[in-house]
């Protein structure tokens, strides 16, 4: 049989290899210069004002959610077709996740739908870029607007879509991105939070890194200073050094690999066209990452399918 082909799998070159090695011998492996450039060069990439380093998508969004003081009693509408960390991180905050349905066409949270399940209690909404196709965030933004909200992107398959011309990471209050070995770019593992909101920035630093009110690389450094307070109690949910120079190698991929997925992207709607099962459907007003090729079966059993598919040596997820 040929070569099992996996699913998602990442794309590492020797120059990743080389910027990871060169972390490993340089004496300072943790959160450094490297992380700050990373955030620099992303914010820069998704024209987003400031960028801020996580470990994980997931820490991402709970540290925005925290930020903005979501607490028990309090209500955030997301999606119910995603990953279980979005609702998830709602919940470990103590909040209630209120699921709104998608829309039929692209999968995306339905604004018509978010709106019939707003109510006193509810204080964000996260829309989820589902398959790096970006939701209707105008209309989002509008009711987010008028009923005094927060949102917050979950990015996590977006690094690199559009929405009406703008990049992902610079439209909203918070977005936040995943670098997951088998999203749009990875640094094994680790996230970044983009925002244009200077005071929401400067929170996230300190609560994502112990309530500290400075960079730990900053105080051990020659020029560094001993001093610092604790803010207040915060998470540790920074990146690393060696993530960040993997990410670094990666961004400057991230228009090819691009280039690379549209390419079997395009192939797989030409091939599947006219079979019983559906293919994605793109709106025009938006660029997707083409991070994932959901299908929809209509007359196939899912689970056989997946295994068919396997017995073939192709690779599949359920998301
Ligand atoms: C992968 C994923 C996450 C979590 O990302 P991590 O970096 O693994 O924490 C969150 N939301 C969605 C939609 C995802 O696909």
């Amino acid at each position: 049989m040929a070569k099992f082909i996996q699913f998602s799998p990442p794309y590492i070159s020797q120059q990743e290899i080389n910027s990871v090695t060169k972390v490993l011998k340089s004496g300072w492996l943790s959160h450094g210069p490297l992380t700050e450039k990373f955030e620099k060069e992303f914010a820069k990439y998704v024209k987003a004002k400031f960028a801020v380093s996580v470990n994980s998508c997931t820490s991402g969004l709970f540290l925005s959610l925290a930020a903005i003081n979501i607490k028990p009693g309090d209500e955030v509408i997301t999606t119910p077709l995603t990953f279980a960390a979005t609702a998830n991180v709602v919940h470990h905050l103590g909040a209630k996740p209120v699921f709104a349905d998608i829309c039929e066409d692209t999968y995306n949270i339905d604004p018509d739908k978010i709106e019939e399940k707003i109510t006193r209690k509810t204080k964000a909404i996260i829309p989820v870029h589902y398959g790096g196709q970006p939701c209707e965030m105008n209309e989002i933004a509008k009711l987010a607007k008028e009923n005094n909200l927060t949102i917050i992107e979950d990015a996590a398959h977006a690094t690199g879509s559009e929405y009406e011309g703008k990049m992902i990471g610079s439209l909203g209050n918070l977005t936040c991105f995943s670098f997951y070995p088998t999203k749009p770019i990875t640094v094994i593992e680790g996230g970044m939070i983009t925002t244009n909101n200077k005071k929401l920035a400067e929170r996230l630093k300190i609560l994502g890194r112990h309530g500290i009110s400075r960079d730990a690389w900053k105080r051990y450094g020659a020029k560094g200073s001993w001093y610092y307070e604790v803010l207040e109690a915060g998470y540790k949910f920074n990146t690393t050094d060696m993530n960040s120079a993997l990410g670094l190698a990666q961004l400057k991929r991230l228009k090819w690999f691009e280039k690379k997925r549209k390419e079997v992207f395009d192939y797989y709607q030409k091939e599947l066209m006219g079979l019983d099962v559906t293919t994605p459907t793109i709106r025009p007003n938006v660029k997707t990452s083409y991070h994932l090729y959901p299908i929809l079966l209509e007359s196939y059993d899912r689970n056989k399918f997946i295994d068919e598919m396997k017995t073939h040596g192709i690779g599949t997820s359920v998301h």
